[in-house]
């Protein structure tokens, strides 16, 4: 469910904010930057532990939703 959803990197060397798709952070580790026109390694590594994160509050949330339904 997070494949479609946006995330901004920032451009190591103008500060540029990128928006890219998980989907499309997945398959690439380099991206080009609009403003300055550099490219840059994508630090996924730290990136998709801030996704993985986010992955596990929402599997948290909805076990949370489960359990209120069995409770009937
Ligand atoms: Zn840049």
């Amino acid at each position: 469910m997070f494949e479609n959803q946006t995330i901004g990197v920032t451009c190591p060397k103008c500060r540029n904010q990128i928006e890219q798709t998980i989907a499309w952070l997945k398959t690439h580790d380099k991206m080009t930057c609009a403003g300055c026109g550099s490219d840059f390694i994508i630090n996924s590594e730290k990136l998709f532990t801030g996704i993985e994160k986010a992955e596990e509050a929402v599997s948290k949330f909805r076990k949370s939703i489960r359990s209120i339904g069995k409770r009937r």
